[in-house]
This record gives C-alpha cells, sequence and structure tokens, in this order.
C-alpha cells in the first residue's frame, strides 16, 4: 500500500524539514562511515560519490566545510582548508613533521678562484657528521669540516663526485636523494 503521493515516513532517503535518527549512511568510495570521509586520504573522490549518491549529504558536509567566517561570496578553495572540526584525527592521510630525507650539494666561492663544495642534509639519514667529513676529507685529499648543524663544507670543487661518492659510501642515499643546488653566493 505504498501511496507514493504521501510522504510516507518510511520513504527512502533524508527529508527536509524532518528530523529522524538517520542510519549511518556508509561511503561507496573509503566504505567509511561518510561523516569519516573526511579523514580518508581520497576525500576528493568520497565527495565525487557522495555528489553522484547521496546528493542531500554531500550537500550537508559541503556546508560544514565552510564555517561561518567564510562570509559571502566565493569560497572556492577555502572549503579544502576547513574540513577540520578538531578531535579525533582517524585516518591521518600523511604524517606532516616528518622531514623528509634529503641531501644537498652545492658549491660556493671561496676566494677568486677556488670553490668550497657545501653538503647538508646527511644527518637525515643519521649519518655522523665527523665520520663523513673524515671520509671526504680523505677522499679528497681535502680539508672538510663539520660546519653547521648539519652541513660540510670541503675544500674544492668535488661536487659532481658526491653524485657517485656519497651512494657508494651510504648505500641507503640513493643518487636520487640529493640535490644540487648549483652554485652558492656566500
Ligand atoms: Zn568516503
Amino acid at each position: 500500500m505504498a501511496a507514493e503521493g504521501e510522504s510516507s515516513s518510511l520513504a527512502v532517503g533524508p527529508q527536509p524539514g524532518v528530523k529522524y535518527p538517520i542510519s549511518v549512511l556508509y561511503c561507496g568510495n573509503c566504505t567509511m562511515p561518510i561523516e569519516y570521509c573526511e579523514y580518508y586520504p581520497e576525500y576528493d573522490k568520497c565527495k565525487q560519490w557522495l555528489e553522484k549518491n547521496l546528493p542531500r549529504e554531500f550537500e550537508k558536509m559541503v556546508k560544514l566545510g565552510e564555517g561561518d567566517d567564510g562570509a559571502d561570496g566565493a569560497g572556492n578553495d577555502d572549503d579544502k582548508k576547513r574540513q577540520k572540526r578538531g578531535g579525533k584525527g582517524m585516518m591521518k592521510a600523511k604524517k606532516k613533521d616528518d622531514s623528509p630525507k634529503q641531501v644537498t650539494v652545492s658549491r660556493a666561492p671561496r676566494g677568486k678562484k677556488k670553490s668550497v663544495t657545501v653538503v647538508t642534509g646527511l644527518s637525515t639519514f643519521d649519518i655522523d657528521l665527523k665520520v663523513a667529513a673524515k671520509f671526504f676529507g680523505t677522499k679528497f685529499a681535502c680539508g672538510s669540516s663539520v660546519t653547521g648543524d648539519d652541513e660540510i663544507v670541503i675544500q674544492g670543487d668535488v661536487k659532481d663526485e658526491l653524485f657517485d661518492i656519497i651512494p657508494e659510501k651510504w648505500p641507503e642515499i640513493d643518487e636520487d636523494f640529493i640535490e644540487d643546488l648549483g652554485d652558492l653566493k656566500r
């Protein structure tokens, strides 16, 4: 006897103006209850799914995303930054405080004709800088010393050689992890 014309309380889907316990809706993309979608790394895909399959819920979420200070007018790129409602950190997409492992090498002038080579980032690979400086000194038969928190200066222009020598000495540092900063002005 499902009369279609009458608004039956059993109708599928949320109805405007009606408050009732809504059973948990699951997202077809990430399979989580939709309120957790925003913690899913592919939230964009979830949104696409929601927009298609649960347009009403989608609208609600989008509105939640816009804070009240979004004010009128265009709130386009703001939306994305506003999805934090605090609290549960369910699924963190990526750890941001994890500093990237990266070694850089660069050349800096020293005097009129000489250059030194600056190496940074070795300690991101847990390499003892003193040991490394000594190694470079021996390898290139020149001065080499720890000059900063994570910086070694080698007396001489050996930047290009480092791309071979560093991965050879420390296999965990792939050549791809070494960035050539070129010539520095000091
Ligand atoms: Zn989802």
